[in-house]
Formats: C-alpha cells, sequence, structure tokens
C-alpha cells in the first residue's frame, strides 16, 4: 500500500529551544484522524530529545554506511536507532553537492540500510543543465540503478523515494505538475518493472520548493505520494496546513 508522507527537512536549521516549541506547536494543531504520515528528518542532536514523543516519526539527514570506526563527526545507523531515529535520509542533492557523495558511495549506506533493516528516503533528481538537455529522465533512472537496484523484495519495503529536481530545491521554482507527473510516473514504471508489486507500492514524494500555494496542484499528481519539505516545514503550522493539500 502506498502511504502518504509528508516529511519535513528541517537541514541545519533551529536551536534546541525553537525545536522544542516547533514540536509544542505541532501537537497542537496535529489530529488524530490525519491520513498523512508525518515525519521529522532533524539535526542529530535533536533527534533523542524529539523521538521522546512516541507519535513523532523522527529521522536522520544523514548517516555513515560503516558499523563503528575512525570517522569523525559521522553518526552509524545503531547510534542513530539508540536515540530513537526510525528512518534516514540517503542521496539528498545537497550531501552529493557540497560533502560530494558518490553513487557508489550512496549504494554503501543503502546497503547498510538494509543490512540493519532500517527504513530510508532515496533521493533523487536532475541539475538544470540535464532538464534543460532533456537527459532528466536517463539521468534519474542512473542515479537508481546505481544504488537501489541490488534490492531484494523484502528491502523494498524499507524504500521510499524523493524525487527532487535540484533546479528547485530551496529556490522557490517549483517544477510544472507536468514535469513532476512524468518523472513519478516514469520512477514507478522503473520500479515496478525491477520490483514487481513491492515496487509498484514504494511511496513517491515530490521535493522542491513545496508551500502551501502550490502543494495541492502537486499532491493531485496520480503518482505523488507526500513531499519532501524543507523552508516549508520550518514553522509548524505551515508544515501542518499542507497535510489539507491532499
Ligand atoms: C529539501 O530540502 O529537500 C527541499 C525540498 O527543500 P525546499 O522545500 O526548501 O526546496
Amino acid at each position: 500500500m502506498r502511504k502518504k508522507i509528508l516529511a519535513a527537512n528541517w537541514k541545519m536549521n533551529l536551536s534546541a529551544t525553537e525545536a522544542q516549541e516547533w514540536l509544542t506547536q505541532f501537537k497542537s494543531g496535529v489530529s488524530d484522524q490525519q491520513l498523512v504520515e508525518f515525519r521529522l528528518y532533524a539535526p542529530n542532536v535533536f533527534i533523542q530529545h524529539l523521538s521522546e514523543d512516541e507519535e513523532m516519526h523522527v529521522g536522520a539527514q544523514n548517516v555513515h554506511p560503516a558499523d563503528f570506526g575512525a570517522f569523525t563527526g559521522e553518526t552509524s545507523i545503531s547510534q542513530l536507532k539508540s536515540v530513537g531515529a526510525q528512518s534516514v535520509l540517503i542521496g539528498h542533492s545537497e550531501r552529493r553537492t557540497y560533502f560530494h557523495e558518490s553513487d557508489s558511495f550512496l549504494k554503501e549506506k543503502v546497503d547498510a540500510c538494509c543490512a540493519h533493516f532500517f527504513p530510508f528516503i532515496f533521493c533523487c533528481g536532475e541539475d538544470l543543465g540535464t532538464r534543460n538537455g532533456g537527459g532528466h529522465l536517463s539521468f534519474v533512472k542512473k542515479q537508481l540503478e546505481a544504488a537501489i537496484f541490488q534490492l531484494n523484495p523484502q528491502e523494498v519495503s524499507l524504500l521510499t523515494i524523493a524525487y527532487e529536481p535540484i533546479w528547485a530545491i530551496g529556490t522557490g521554482q517549483t517544477a510544472t505538475t507536468d514535469q513532476i507527473n512524468e518523472v513519478h510516473a516514469y520512477i514507478r514504471s522503473i520500479l515496478t518493472e525491477k520490483f514487481g508489486e513491492n515496487g509498484a507500492n514504494v511511496s513517491i514524494l515530490y521535493g522542491g520548493s513545496v508551500n502551501q500555494g502550490n502543494a495541492q496542484g502537486i499532491f493531485s499528481c496520480p503518482d505523488v505520494d507526500g513531499g519532501l519539505i524543507g523552508g516549508a516545514s520550518l514553522n509548524a503550522f505551515d508544515f501542518l496546513e499542507l497535510a489539507s493539500s491532499f
């Protein structure tokens, strides 16, 4: 079953006090009837505290594939689990660009998540030059091939995809619903061909300048199962309001 997911990616924003205020505001506005699964991808330093709230799905924005060792500044899956993280983002374009994370390194992270049975959102998406040159579909396919094609059917249950065209992240420039539909339908066809019914049931989120003004159009696309939200997730009420756009 494809789940509807709204995932907040705070990136490197908010103080401890602001994080607590966000949670309090979120809790005051969220209702039991919500048909959407909310997730919060917070900086690691806040995860333990935020995940004390058992109803909140709190995840990490990054992970190292090794179980332990001399990797200063990094965090393993077991460590994330030990503070209550329930999932992790892999392959965000900011990690790929600023931290030079390669497809093969991302595959190591995916394999580590599978070994630990730890759910993950795999992010993919093209840059503007690739989009303008018409190579966006093959670009995205290559990203998927490189890092998730090795999954077995059971492991596919750990996978959520976020399609995030790089040119739309944090720029205020959103992809059109036609552009989003095209790529989401294509990703679903690839997953279905590769993994059968398990692949067809993977949730595919859109990310890239989603806000209250454009969410309804985006979330009504047939192959869009939710969103990975950066800027518009920093205010709890703005984030919550996006759920009414499904
Ligand atoms: C993101 O961080 O994944 C993202 C989509 O950011 P924004 O919503 O700000 O474009």
